[in-house]
């Protein structure tokens, strides 16, 4: 058994987080490797170490002062260094960073250091060597990460290592610059860690208890879902709902690797289960979570005997693709099509994208319906369980919601319903009463 784990910035924030941290590591010997962030917030207005380093960066580029702000950079480091009674010094190592961004070096590697010192930290910690991500990350000239390469480097580097601490977030390009990923790119850093050492486990740590059935700021006290397959997790951050970096699904969903999503301010609690594949059925759980977005518009077209004329669809779709649109859902019916787009994509191209369409497949009738939300319920037993979409629909008849939209994934594993911006809330508040699990 194998297990890699990533703690985010809030579980390794200050001198009290990391003593979790490592009883957590220490608590089962097969937690080996761990990619750990920037040391994050400590409470509410507190700022992340990562904003504090990209801030100086900016500083410095418009000729501004930057000391004050790099030293509170170097008193986090110093102060969990001091609480946790280490000897380590990263004195020069912090003053070769500081002349660094004096020089204007690149804003992705000053971003980077916040992992770096953290990670040094948490190694002489635990006790346990350090990697660094420049020596085993790798991206390609054009930015992208080389997945061969790094997998490949990872897979022989660990083997000769049976314990680790790897600093996640970036990685270095073919000419030895480093490169950061996106913001929250440390979950990444995890994920392909665990596909390359082959990891029977996943752990990313955080300070939720794992992912909720509702949208916490919505719905009150919405229930934790326990498991989710990594089709139902695709359906609900499609539509917002987010405890991971996207990206950070793929290398390990690749490779069938469950991810467990846990609270290192509550390690009894047990989480949320990410796997391949569940046969975990329960009567009370019919639907895994229920999310919903703002911003889609919805063109609507109909024309008799759509059915019978060949090409049509293909026709439309040509149409917005010419325009460099891309559709994000396709009812249909017999003798209309409705093709929802983020309402983004199409500015300032409606009435070129409208014009086209009557030209290229001369519908009997188009309309556009703009402010429209979507609303997703979520889950795997759907399947087996008749009667949900009728259950979605009278509850939105109930609360006086009109629908403009439907649509059921073939998978039967999701219903999408289009519904106006403003009946949102009130919508997705109904939907969660109606299948929330009985306490
Ligand atoms: N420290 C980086 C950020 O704040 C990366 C991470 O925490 O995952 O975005």
């Amino acid at each position: 058994m194998l297990k890699v784990l990533k703690f985010g910035g809030s579980s390794l924030a200050d001198a009290e987080q990391f003593r979790k941290v490592k009883a957590i590591v220490e608590a089962e010997p097969e937690r080996r490797y761990v990619i750990a962030s920037a040391p994050g917030k400590r409470f509410f207005e507190d700022e992340k170490v990562t904003d504090l380093l990209l801030r100086c960066h900016a500083l410095n580029k418009d000729r501004n002062p930057f000391d004050d702000t790099f030293q509170r950079i170097s008193d986090r480091f110093h102060g969990i260094i001091r609480d946790l009674g280490l000897k380590l010094s990263i004195e020069d190592e912090l003053e070769t960073v500081k002349k660094a961004i004096a020089n204007g070096v690149s804003v992705d590697y000053v971003a980077s250091r916040g992992e770096y010192f953290n990670s040094m930290i948490l190694a002489d910690f635990l006790g346990i060597p350090f990697l660094d991500a420049e020596e085993c990350i790798f991206f390609t000239a054009d930015g992208k990460l080389d997945s061969k390469k790094t997998n490949t480097v990872i897979e022989n580097r660990l083997a000769m290592m049976p314990r680790a601490v790897i600093p996640g977030f970036y990685g270095v390009l073919p000419g030895g610059e480093i490169k950061t990923f996106s913001r929250g790119g440390s979950d990444i850093t995890g994920s392909i860690v665990a596909e390359a050492v082959d990891a029977d486990l996943y752990e990313n740590w955080t300070d939720v208890n794992g992912m909720l059935m509702a949208d916490p700021r919505i719905i009150d006290d919405p229930a934790p879902i326990d498991i989710i397959t990594y089709r139902e997790l695709r359906e609900l951050s499609y539509m917002g709902a987010t405890v991971l970096h996207e990206d950070a699904v793929f290398p390990v969903r690749r490779s069938g690797i469950p991810i467990n999503i846990r609270n290192t301010n509550d390690p009894a609690d047990k989480g949320t289960m990410i796997v391949p594949h569940t046969d975990e059925k329960s009567e009370d759980r019919v639907v895994t979570g229920i999310a919903g977005k703002t911003g889609f518009t919805a063109i609507y077209i109909e024309k008799d005997m759509m059915n019978s004329e060949l090409g049509y669809g293909r026709r439309v779709l040509e149409t917005l693709e010419r325009r460099g649109i891309s559709f994000e859902h396709l009812p249909s019916g017999i003798d209309t099509v409705t093709v929802v787009v983020h309402t983004s994509a199409l500015e300032g191209k409606l009435d070129a994208v409208v014009a086209d369409l009557k030209r290229n497949v001369r519908p009997d009738t188009i309309r556009v319906y703009d402010n429209l939300a979507l609303l997703a319920v979520v889950g795997r037993s759907m399947v087996s369980s008749p009667g949900v979409a009728a259950r979605v629909f009278a509850t939105l008849a109930r609360e006086n919601i009109n629908i403009r939209m439907i649509d059921q994934g073939s998978s039967e594993l999701n219903i999408i319903v289009g519904i106006a911006d403003k009946d949102r809330i009130p919508a997705l508040k109904a939907l969660y009463k109606e299948f929330a699990p009985k306490k």
